[in-house]
């Protein structure tokens, strides 16, 4: 009960808006559910590009509830949402628009892009920096912050129950207010604990990034509805399911190309993901394959991820796994020597 009311209180004092409030500025994104763009406020130019707008489909509706449920239980996990409502009728093709604020230029998908990837990330993550050599340990450190906060808004999700299913580099944004990594684009999101879930008609899903799994919670879901439909899935069957490492699959995926310069376009991910599975997912026999012929920039990746005992490496095989349960939770994952220097110092005796 309190917690409807402090629903509601919250709700009531928030700024609500309507389709006249904006003007649209430029377009950063088209999806086939929606279009982002930057936006400013007809009345107030003081707020100019604060905020951005998605017009959306009828799977707007899904992702305002994502984004209201977010608010409220894990708000440091993806971008500050400010305000969702239904322009038009629903019957008669209305638009969902969607408000947030403008958290920043740039997702790690602009970001890797750049031929300094990781090091044009570094002052933005960890502030003004020492000049150090660029080299393994400092390149390594620089994508371990990045891998921390990734997993750490992930981790925020899943146990607010909810399931992104489209992690990838172009739905993490650059916050420049918290200098930390955000998720966005909540359209594929799936609520599990409370009930709200629509489905993996597998075009949802973006084949570069999907875990082998492809559908989660198979059995339960029906075919996509327009609206969002409440089935009663208990904790029980997320636990059976562990629906929330099909995420952990595609945040290994996003640590691989960090680690790796050449399986960063898509044309190279794509190839990656016919030789594992041709491996049959098997990160160790994906490994021994490639390692005798592999170039410099490949060599230099293991080089990286063998550091420390090769701490690097055992958490991207404890991610990148065929078997959803044999893939760490993010809070697990969190909990892996690999972020934790002391817990290295401790591997590296019992070894
Ligand atoms: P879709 O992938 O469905 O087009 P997204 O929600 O991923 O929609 O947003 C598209 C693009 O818009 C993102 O890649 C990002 O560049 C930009 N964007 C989205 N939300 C924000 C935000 N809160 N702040 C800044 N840019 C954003
Ligand atoms: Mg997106």
């Amino acid at each position: 009960f309190d917690m409807f009311v402090l629903a509601f209180v919250e709700r009531l004092f928030r700024p609500t808006f309507k389709k006249d409030d904006f003007v649209l500025g430029k377009k950063l994104g088209e999806g086939a559910f929606g279009v982002v763009y930057r936006v400013s406020m007809a009345d107030n130019p003081k707020r100019d590009g604060e905020l951005v707008v998605k017009r959306a489909t009828e799977y707007g509706a899904v992702e305002i509830w994502m984004n209201e449920r977010v608010r409220r239980a894990c708000a440091n996990s993806c971008a500050d949402f400010v305000y969702g409502f239904l322009e038009g009728s629903s019957k008669k093709g209305g638009e969902y628009w969607l408000v947030w604020r403008f958290e920043g230029e740039a997702t790690l998908s602009d970001l890797m892009q750049s031929k300094d990837f990781p090091y044009n990330v570094e002052t933005m993550i960890l502030g003004e920096v020492q000049n150090l050599p660029k080299g393994l340990e400092r390149e390594n450190k620089i994508i371990q912050t990045i891998m921390r906060q990734i997993l750490f808004a992930l981790d925020g999700l899943h146990s607010t129950g909810i399931v992104h299913r489209d992690i990838k580099p172009q739905n993490i944004i650059f916050s420049e207010g918290s200098r930390t990594f955000k998720i966005i684009d909540l359209g594929a999101a799936a609520d599990l604990r409370v009930g709200i879930n629509y489905i993996p008609k597998e075009f949802l899903l973006d084949p570069r990034y999907a875990a082998p799994e492809q559908y989660i919670m198979s059995t339960q879901t029906p075919s996509a509805p327009s609206a969002p439909v409440a089935t009663a899935l208990s904790p029980v069957l997320w636990q059976m399911n562990l629906p929330d490492r099909f995420d952990i699959y595609s945040a290994g995926l996003i640590f691989l190309q960090m680690v790796f310069p050449s399986l960063r376009s898509d044309s190279a991910l794509i190839q990656f993901n016919r030789q594992l599975k041709r491996c049959d997912y098997d990160l160790v026999a994906w490994r021994k394959t490639v390692e005798p012929r592999a170039s410099p920039d490949l060599r230099k990746g293991f080089q990286l991820l063998d550091l420390d005992n090769g701490i690097g490496w055992e958490l991207l095989t404890s991610m990148v796994r065929y078997k959803a349960r044999q893939r760490l939770s993010a809070k697990a994952a969190l909990a892996h020597p690999y972020f934790d220097r002391e817990g290295l110092l401790a591997l590296s005796f019992i070894q």
